[in-house]
């Protein structure tokens, strides 16, 4: 085998990657990640609902898994992948060598891959909002309602599941507001729910959403209606970054958020010897569910990378 054959190569360093290299490094895999450094929730200052490390900075949490990886003689490298190509035996990884450490300029090669590239947000085109995405405009109720209970929550309508979003927090607050956009204002049933549990609906476009100091403070509707808000919550589409995947040919599922690729419960994917875990391939999935996910297939690949082991000593041994 070449020398620069690593066992395994990670895509992606946030909580999915970090996880499944942590595994494989304990198991004494040759383990590199390649990590292009956007993790998702890069906007905000403080993750909750994770259990042991709720309200510590995102960043914190992916600099300590780095430095556990890297103490069981995993390798990091900052760089973005562009290709991924088969081989024998593997595959070969082609590194964006922009905005890269030079060393992590070239081609790589790796026995097996786990893709943990993750997925990024699509926000309305409002002006204001996405300057405070992370700080003030959320989408998870259960990573960052808790932190605006009774106060003055907008949901800003995307499309059906909005009115769901809006039921939602209203665990966590009387104050609701749905305001419509450019989505139809609830009827039937749902307008009733929202009457049974007073949440108030304003129609019409939002014009832009108002910051006083980099603090959110409300939207401005067309036609210039004012509404105070403390928090927006709003679902945005959601893209998965998953290039790499497809272009190896992964089979596609589709869910009622979009087209993901199809894994199995260990983050298996269609493709022989490449796993998928996290945001690439669950949209549901938020720091300890992929963490969780990486672990799962980090234990995956070791089992397939034995069995791998034993064949090829077996056809040696019958040579
Ligand atoms: C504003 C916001 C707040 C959130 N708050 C919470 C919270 O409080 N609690 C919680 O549990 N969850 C929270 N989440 C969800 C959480 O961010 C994600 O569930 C989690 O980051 C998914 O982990 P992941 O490893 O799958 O992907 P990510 O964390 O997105 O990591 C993927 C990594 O892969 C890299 N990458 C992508 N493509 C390539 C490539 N081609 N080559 C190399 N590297 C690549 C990216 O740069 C990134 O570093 C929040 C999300 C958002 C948007």
């Amino acid at each position: 085998m070449s020398a620069q054959m690593w066992d395994v190569v990670v895509v992606g360093g946030g909580p999915a990657g970090l996880s499944g290299a942590l595994m494989l490094g304990r198991a004494r895999r040759r383990v590199l990640v390649i990590d292009a450094g956007e993790p998702r929730n890069r906007f905000t200052d403080a993750m909750h609902a994770v259990l042991g490390r709720d309200g510590t900075s995102p960043a914190q949490l992916l600099a300590d898994g780095r430095a556990e990886v890297e103490s069981y003689g995993g390798v990091i490298r900052h760089a973005t992948v562009s290709t991924v190509e088969h081989i024998t035996d593997g595959f070969s990884l082609t590194l964006d060598e922009s905005g890269a450490d030079p060393d992590a300029e070239g081609t790589v090669l790796a026995r097996r891959l786990l893709v943990a590239t993750g997925s990024s947000d699509d926000l309305p085109d409002i002006p204001g909002l996405g300057d405070l995405w992370g700080r003030g405009v959320a989408t998870c109720p259960y990573c960052d309602a808790y932190e605006v209970k009774d106060a003055r929550i907008g949901i800003l309508a995307t499309g059906p599941a909005s009115v769901m979003q809006a039921q939602l927090l209203r665990q966590w607050s009387e104050s609701i507001i749905y305001v419509t956009h450019t989505s139809a204002a609830p009827v039937g049933e749902e307008a009733a729910g929202f009457a049974a549990r007073g949440i108030q609906v304003a129609v019409g476009p939002v014009e832009c959403v108002l910051a006083e100091d980099s603090r959110l403070v409300g939207v401005q509707l067309d036609g210039g209606r004012r509404i105070e808000l403390d928090a927006i919550f709003t679902i945005p589409t959601l893209a998965p970054a998953d290039r790499t995947l497809r272009s190896l040919g992964a089979a596609i599922v589709e869910n009622p958020v979009g087209a993901f690729v199809q894994v199995d419960a260990t983050g298996r994917t269609s493709i022989d010897g490449v796993w998928a875990a996290g945001n690439v391939v669950n949209p549901a999935a938020n720091v300890p569910i992929s963490i969780g996910a990486g672990a799962l297939a980090g234990g995956a690949i070791n089992h397939d990378l034995v069995l791998d082991d034993i064949a090829r000593v077996l056809a040696r041994s019958a040579q």
